[in-house]
């Protein structure tokens, strides 16, 4: 890989989860901005499709490993975004062992590797540490009400344990490491029949097919367009002096399922129905970001509205399904 550009030797970055959703956003957004990248990948959700467009770029390469195997890198490393678990509640719960070995030996893994470089290190995790929050909206001193023997504590506590790591890390003057609380997020890249709402209701949309609104449908999510959250990463990484504490990212707009459903129906037309199915156990209530410390500290918050968010991501599920359709017919 060419680490230089015109005889300025330009950043390296590593991107774990890189062939996700965000991760191959963030990585087209490194590369846009003349980074050299490397994307570590198990494939576990992500999809080789997601970083096509970088495949022959002289500054991307992609690395197939677990993270929560060591691993060593020849070059010189700069930065490492740590993005590597699955996010998708169906996905993350359906090898729940391995999603708490992911956060917590594979973050250990990537810091490892970040103080062997003198690497700035950048952890993504999420607004899960809250659980099923008691405030609201939430801040980052506000602790938390997870379950940690629950479904979903395999996520919610491996995220809380690899922020221990990071924080630990970092008083010990091992690692430059920066932790963000990623509220739900959205946009092209989202797989079809990954569970999560927002790309769940747009396929069942333009698919014709009754909407799933689990619960009565009235519990919120707050969410944020992915070209934000990018940006928002981007400056949390490079932001100094380090925060030295959790920055939330996420958009503090509020909505119900049920609100998202119809947002979703008006957005592709559809005359699909609702039906209304068990709530999964653990299920939060009520979810939106206080950014204050995002606009404080960065400068940041997001500014693509929810309406325009969703007919972006509608276009982008439109283009691949009827791409996917091609391929079939071939
Ligand atoms: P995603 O599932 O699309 O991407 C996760 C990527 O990590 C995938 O490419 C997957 O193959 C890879 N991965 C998983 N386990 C791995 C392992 N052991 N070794 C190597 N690679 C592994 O999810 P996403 O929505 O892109 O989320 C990216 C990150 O952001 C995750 O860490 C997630 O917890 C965090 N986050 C996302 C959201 C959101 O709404 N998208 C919200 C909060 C936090
Ligand atoms: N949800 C729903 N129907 C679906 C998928 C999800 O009603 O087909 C609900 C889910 O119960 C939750 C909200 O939408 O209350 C957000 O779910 P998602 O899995 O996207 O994210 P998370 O629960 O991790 O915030």
């Amino acid at each position: 890989m060419d680490a230089s550009v015109r005889g300025r030797r330009v950043r390296t970055v590593l991107v774990a989860g890189g062939a996700g959703f965000v991760g191959s956003h963030l990585c087209d957004a490194l590369i846009a901005e003349g980074a050299s990248v490397i994307c570590v990948d198990s494939f576990v959700t992500g999809r080789r499709a997601n970083v096509a467009p970088l495949d022959n770029h002289p500054r991307f390469r992609l690395i197939e490993h677990d993270v929560s195997e060591s691993l060593a890198i020849d070059e010189e490393l700069d930065e490492i975004f740590n993005l590597a678990c699955a996010a998708s509640p169906p996905r993350y719960q359906a090898a729940p062992v391995h999603t708490m070995m992911t956060s917590v030996v594979g973050t250990a893994n990537l810091l490892t590797l970040a103080e062997e470089h003198g690497a700035h290190f950048l952890q993504a995790s999420t607004s899960e540490v809250y659980g099923d929050p008691e405030q609201h909206p939430q801040r980052e001193d506000y602790r938390g009400n997870v379950n940690c023997t629950g479904p979903r504590a395999c996520y919610d506590e491996g995220k809380r344990a690899a922020e221990a790591l990071c924080f630990d890390f970092l008083r010990l003057g091992r690692v430059d490491a920066r932790v963000a609380r990623i509220f739900n997020t959205y946009g092209p890249r989202m797989q079809p029949d990954d569970g999560r709402i927002i790309s769940t209701f747009i396929y069942q949309a333009l698919g014709g097919r009754p909407l799933t609104v689990y619960g009565d449908g009235e519990q919120t999510r707050s969410f944020c367009f992915v070209s934000d959250l990018v940006e928002g990463l981007l400056r949390l990484m490079r932001v100094e002096p380090n925060p030295g504490a959790p920055v939330n990212l996420g958009n503090p707009g509020e909505f119900t399922v049920n609100e998202l459903a119809r947002l979703v129906r008006d957005g592709t037309g559809s005359p699909s129905s609702v039906v209304y199915l068990p709530l999964p156990e653990d299920d939060p209530l009520r979810r939106r970001p206080d950014i204050g410390r995002a606009r404080d500290v960065l400068g940041w918050e997001p500014v693509v509205p929810l309406t325009e968010g969703l007919d972006l991501t509608i276009d982008w599920f439109r283009v691949s399904a009827r791409a996917n359709g091609d391929k079939r017919r071939r």
